[in-house]
């Protein structure tokens, strides 16, 4: 092991790649109980420029246990992504025919709980479990436990809802599960359904909200991408939805990661246009904005209605300045930023038997090469190959 890291080659593990299994794991998608299922064939989708080991970090730059980057950020929050797999095609997200990695390029369990664990002694204090559509991963439950026993300060789940109703989650609450976050993109059937491209309506994501309350969840976060003409008129209604259901409703800029690749500014409703169809209907007071590292502009409602308002525009008003997150794949890629070119490939650190000191130093070495920011309204801005859910919101 050279520097404290394998860079053994994970070609072996391609070609002793099969398409036996399960249905899922062959590629077919059950979009909804009630729909056909969708088959794909299984195919490896084409990543950003992966590496399996990155440069090492000058001596000295970060103390032990720290995850630092050359712009002098400190990383505590891990974006963890235990599948690719998701139940919905959302237009924003993954096309019809996205073809997932196969199964044996992804991490086993013990490799995502190896990852956390080490991550947690370099000063992570917050995990959010993701995905894909993290509640299909089989050994969630397990994930849950595991990382709720770590010393964490949070520990989230984001989630589409539609399978909700068939966990545990009182279970998981009681192992130290903090938050649950849904998405949810419209407030009418229809629309709900062309997003999504499944038979599932909003009541799915209301059932969800109940759900999780009933198991102790609290507060209840709701996300929805906001497009120009598609939901850009729903703003407001949106707004209701959060004082009616007590939610905190998080209106999110629309990011270059589809996998259609249609993106253009033309379609991002800008934070400033998502504030002002607010205040036609509700006069809102900003909230303490003390957490440098927070995400969201957060607001609550003048009149002391329940619900809160919070707009995550990372297009608009940029908070890569005060980046503490870290992104780690479910096929076990490194991705400092959401918009890396470059990714840090683990997998050889673990499957050779690499200690959490070698897996340490891989990190701290993946976590220097941090770029400073997005970029996207740069010029020669260029999309990363990976989509959200191939990376992990
Ligand atoms: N499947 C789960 C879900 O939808 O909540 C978790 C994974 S999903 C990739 C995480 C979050 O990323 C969701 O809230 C989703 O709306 C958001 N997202 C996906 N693609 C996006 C895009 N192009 N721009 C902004 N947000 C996006
Ligand atoms: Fe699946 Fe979430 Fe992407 Fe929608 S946003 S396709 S639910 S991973």
């Amino acid at each position: 092991m050279s520097n404290g890291r394998s860079r053994r080659s994970v070609e072996g593990l391609k070609s002793r790649l099969t398409t036996s299994g399960s249905a899922t794991e062959k590629g077919i998608i059950p979009l909804n109980p009630q729909d056909p299922p969708l088959i794909l064939p299984l195919t490896v989708i084409a990543g950003d420029q992966t590496e399996s080991a990155p440069p090492p970090a000058p001596v000295g730059a970060m103390s032990v246990g720290e995850l630092r980057d050359s712009h002098h950020r400190v990383i505590r929050d891990l974006r963890l992504s235990i599948t690719d797999r998701c139940n919905y095609r959302c237009t924003y997200c993954m096309d019809p025919d996205f073809r997932y990695m196969p199964k044996k390029e992804l991490l086993s369990l013990e490799e995502y709980l190896t990852l956390a664990r080490v991550c947690v002694s370099l000063g992570v204090e917050k995990i959010r479990i993701t995905g894909g559509e993290p509640t299909m991963y089989p050994q969630l439950n397990e994930v849950i436990e595991y990382l709720g026993s770590l010393p964490l300060r949070d520990l989230a789940l984001t989630t589409n809802g539609s399978l909700l109703d068939k966990k545990p989650l009182r279970r998981w609450h009681a192992a130290g599960l903090k938050r649950i976050t849904l998405s949810l993109d419209s407030l009418q059937p229809d629309r709900v359904k062309a997003i999504t491209r499944t038979n599932t309506g909003p009541e799915t994501v209301i059932r969800a909200i109940e759900i999780a309350r009933e198991a102790g969840f609290d507060p209840i976060k709701v996300n929805a991408v906001i497009m120009r003409n598609v939901n850009e008129d729903e703003i407001a209604d949106f707004a209701d939805f959060a004082r009616e259901h007590d939610i905190d409703m998080r209106f999110i800029e629309f990011m270059p990661l589809d996998s259609s690749r249609t993106w253009d500014r033309s379609k991002v409703v800008t934070a400033d246009e998502m504030l002002e169809k607010i205040s036609t209907r509700h006069e809102l007071v900003p909230l303490d904005q003390s957490d440098p590292h927070s995400t969201s502009l957060n607001y609550t409602f003048a009149d002391g209605a329940p619900g809160r308002i919070g707009i995550i525009a990372p297009v608009t008003r940029v908070f890569c300045g005060a980046c503490s997150r870290l992104r780690i794949t479910a096929d076990g890629k490194v991705r400092p930023c959401l918009f890396s070119h470059k990714e840090w490939d683990i997998r050889p650190v673990l499957r050779s038997g690499g200690s959490d000191e070698d897996i340490a130093a891989f990190l701290r070495d993946a976590t220097w090469t941090k770029q400073k920011g997005h970029g996207i309204s740069e010029a020669g801005f260029v999309q990363p190959e990976r989509t959200m859910s191939a990376i992990g919101g």
